[in-house]
């Protein structure tokens, strides 16, 4: 979360055992003649909530949002709203609207008359329709370009104004398809701040699909990562990035360095694990069960592994020895692919802290990389 401040437990209500869902996606199943895009998929996503949907592309994230939109229907399984079951409720009745990836504005009308289709159904007075829109427009910071063609609008104002054609009609869910993928990546961070804002304001739930891990990491209270029509793991961005439940998970979101082995000891916390490429033992903090001899995966991120030309000092667990491979600089900080003794090739993110055209450290450089075992974490998967 973008949020200075950490959210409250009541903020928090999944992990709430007592607190009722608003929405509830129960076995829900999609069969596309032979093919299955989303598998007897379960998920409870509360009021309030700014959930994302990520996942490679084709793992039904869009088919599971057009399944809630009432666009498609299960094959089995339900979806319950408010603890109503969607099954008979056509798109047009149930409490959600939905803002397209491509955002699906009139060419032909202005800005004020795209926001104020999304009442067309409304059975209200002009008058109120008029002060609604107003209001929409006021809420996206549009009100000057209300007369404007979409084509005489930038790419940011044009999702601003469907988001207020989609936010009109006072859904109690939002659902958005990539929202922010039309906009370039400076306009895109902005843009994220704006949204969020904006779902503060509203107080409703939004459920976001985004192929973007950053945008999903930065906007959403929840991620749940999907693959092949299931879901993989549910949590805070920073759950989910920091304790991975799987491979797929870890590599997924965010990048990461994956140490295949068997485990050796385990104890007081500390596990150790026989590298099968390093050929050395790994430790990792980790308070789970784990038994000798037992296939594992450590996941290390890259910002978490130091670098120095220099042996580090201290204990000598989790040190690997190579040379810089490759060297990428991004500005803010530096990308080094690091060859290990063992031919393995580790993925390193060092902060560039000092302005200095000078590497510290160079091309073809010697240098140890090194971790404590509670920055790594086991993954059995
Ligand atoms: P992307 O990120 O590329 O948009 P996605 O995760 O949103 O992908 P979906 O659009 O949900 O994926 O599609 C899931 C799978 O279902 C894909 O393999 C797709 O080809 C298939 N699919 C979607 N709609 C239909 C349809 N109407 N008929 C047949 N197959 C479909």
């Amino acid at each position: 979360m973008l949020s200075a401040q950490q959210p409250s437990a009541s903020e928090r209500p999944w992990l709430d055992p007592g607190a009722t869902p608003q929405i509830v996606i129960e076995n829900v199943h999609k069969q596309f003649g032979g093919f299955t895009a989303v598998d007897r998929l379960n998920l409870r996503i509360y009021r309030g909530e700014m959930f994302a949907l990520v996942g490679a592309s084709g793992c039904g994230k869009t088919t599971l949002l057009r399944m809630l939109a009432g666009f498609e229907t299960p094959t089995s399984g339900r979806i319950l709203i408010d603890g109503v079951d969607m099954t008979d409720v056509p798109p047009h009745q149930r409490p959600v609207n939905m803002m397209f990836q491509s955002y699906a504005l009139f060419p032909h009308m202005t800005v004020e008359q795209n926001v104020g289709y999304g009442l067309r159904r409304i059975r209200e007075s002009e008058s109120v329709k008029s002060r609604r829109v107003a209001e929409a427009l006021a809420m996206v910071q549009l009100e000057a370009l209300a007369g404007r063609k979409p084509h005489q609008l930038s790419g940011g104002q044009r999702q601003r104004v469907a988001l207020a054609r989609a936010l009109i009609r006072r859904p109690r869910v939002l659902l958005l398809d990539e929202p922010l993928s039309a906009l370039d990546k400076k306009l895109r961070e902005q843009t994220q701040f704006e949204l969020m804002n904006i779902q503060y304001q509203v107080g409703i739930t939004f459920v976001f699909v985004t192929h973007d891990q950053d945008e999903a990491m930065a906007l959403s209270t929840r991620i749940a990562v999907m693959n092949r029509g299931r879901v993989l793991q549910v949590g805070a961005p920073a759950d989910i990035y920091e304790f991975p439940a799987s491979r797929f998970v870890a590599d997924f979101v965010g990048t990461t360095n994956l140490f295949e082995g068997t485990i050796e000891r385990s104890g007081a916390g500390l596990v150790a694990m026989r590298s099968l490429e390093t050929g050395t033992e790994l430790c990792v903090d980790d308070g789970g069960r784990h038994e000798a001899g037992h296939r594992v995966w450590l996941s290390v991120r890259p910002e978490k592994i130091r670098l120095s030309k220099q042996p580090p000092e201290g204990e000598r667990i989790n040190r690997l020895k190579g040379v810089v491979w490759e060297l990428g600089y991004l500005g803010n900080r530096s990308t080094y692919r690091i060859k290990t003794e063992c031919g393995k090739i580790v993925t390193v993110f060092a902060q560039n802290e000092r302005r200095s055209s000078q590497w510290a450290i160079d091309w073809n450089d010697e240098v140890y990389l090194s971790w404590t075992a509670d920055s790594a974490v086991l993954l059995a998967d």
